[in-house]
């Protein structure tokens, strides 16, 4: 217990001294010219890759060839690309015989948790570069220690507040779980009281919450950013929010590993965090992912298998004015959204997000594929007779002859530990 108590105070203490030296810098990053950006980069990336090759097992036996000496950013590309099976066959050998590092995983909801090494600051480079990226509004500039909305991470027991204050962080936590009309001046007044400027939460919680203001009419109009993260931001769920908040939604892409991360700005870019992490996108549109901060488990040219909607032009220059590089022009599907068609082709789930935002009766959706390919429609929806066929011949159309059951709800199920909601469940 004490060694616990112990810990905390140094983390505590850690955190207070990593903010301090860091904080600038990150902010100053983003402004800095293309150059500049990518020599820092290069910078970082080098120290990373001859970490690899020297104390990294799995590297050192490749015999890659890098020239250290003349070293620019294409050295990367004598790196194999790797993926989740490759690590997980090889976990030791990916591991660095000098740094250490903490034990972390994804949450392997729809399959095996993936075990992988993370260090320790790991988590103070993602408290910056978040930090960071909720500045990235055009009204208001999130700064640290500004009051925040959070919808989501918060899952209350049965005798508990459906809210609290994290007093240190002026986090003021509302659940994702309880919004609904009962619980909705609650959320207003505290959203109100918090005097936040910002509110960030899972997708589905913030369109949820915006139906409901909607339908009683109520303004908050003391909110001027407004950010998304960990699921699909579905395009009828941006639809709803921006129109009814008069602001741009700002999503964020990340993963469990740490590997890179993406916030949009106000223009509507995804800006690469240049200075956590390398994107390269394959020809499949998969993320290609290379930490600039991990040096216990580098993860090099690792396939996230995420697929990225392709720009359709490179762009010069950002209208929010920030260099960061914008590799894609958003997410198209994480790795497990993906459903199988009856005659075994894997249908990238963006098809379904379409088909589903033009039936504008349907509110919320959910798909759960099971092994034989049968699917359960679970669905948000005022229905009819017509409905009913429209949205059976429209699913058919797109996943061909499964048998499918069309179940209309009142909600959807969030997951009791993390209050994601899942769009696509696939039985694996
Ligand atoms: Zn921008």
């Amino acid at each position: 217990m004490e060694k616990l108590i112990l810990q905390k105070i140094k983390n505590r203490f850690l955190s207070i001294y990593f903010m301090k030296k860091y904080t600038q810098e990150y902010e100053e990053f983003q402004w800095k010219n293309k150059e500049e950006i990518e020599d820092i980069q290069v910078k970082k990336l080098k120290k990373v890759l001859h970490n690899a090759v020297e104390n990294v097992p799995y590297y050192k036996k490749l015999d890659l060839g890098i020239d250290f000496e003349n070293f620019t950013l294409p050295e990367l590309n004598k790196f194999p690309i790797v993926d989740k099976k490759i690590i997980r066959e090889n976990f030791k050998d990916f591991c660095s015989a000098k740094h250490n590092g903490i034990i972390s995983h994804t949450s392997g909801s729809t399959g095996t948790p993936f075990e992988f090494k993370i260090t320790k600051e790991s988590n103070f480079f993602e408290d910056l570069t978040k930090f960071r990226a909720w500045g990235m509004g055009q009204n208001y500039k999130y700064k640290q220690k500004d009051p925040i909305i959070v919808l989501r991470s918060y899952s209350p027991k049965d005798d508990e507040p459906v809210f609290k204050v994290s007093k240190r962080e002026n986090y003021w936590y509302l659940s994702p779980f309880h919004i609904n009309e009962k619980n909705l001046d609650l959320y207003v007044d505290f959203i109100r009281n918090s005097h936040a400027k910002i509110l960030r939460g899972y997708p589905s919680a913030i369109y949820i919450f915006t139906l409901l203001l909607k339908e009683k009419n109520i303004k908050l109009s003391q909110i001027r950013t407004l950010i998304t993260s960990s699921e699909m931001l579905l395009p009828m769920y941006r639809e709803v929010i921006e129109s009814y908040w008069q602001i741009p939604v700002l999503d964020w892409y990340g993963q469990n590993e740490r590997t890179v991360t993406v916030q949009q700005c106000w223009a509507g870019n995804y800006h690469n965090n240049d200075d956590y992490g390398i994107i390269e996108v394959d020809k499949q549109n998969n993320i290609i992912a290379t930490s600039l901060n991990n040096f216990a488990m580098p993860f090099i040219r690792y396939n996230t298998n995420d697929k990225a909607i392709p720009l359709s032009s490179k762009i010069d220059k950002c209208p929010c004015g920030r260099n960061l590089s914008i590799p894609f022009n958003g997410i198209e599907g994480r790795s497990d959204d993906i459903l199988i068609k009856d005659d075994g082709t894997m249908i990238p789930s963006i098809n379904i997000y379409t088909l589903m935002h033009e039936l504008h009766f349907v509110k919320q959706f959910q798909i759960i594929q099971k092994r034989n390919k049968s699917i359960t429609l679970k669905i948000v929806a005022d229905m009819d007779e017509e409905k009913y066929k429209l949205l059976s011949k429209c699913v058919i159309g797109r996943l061909g002859n499964v048998k499918l059951d069309i179940n209309v709800v009142d909600f959807i199920d969030r997951n009791i530990q993390t209050g994601k909601m899942k769009i696509i469940i696939r039985e694996k």
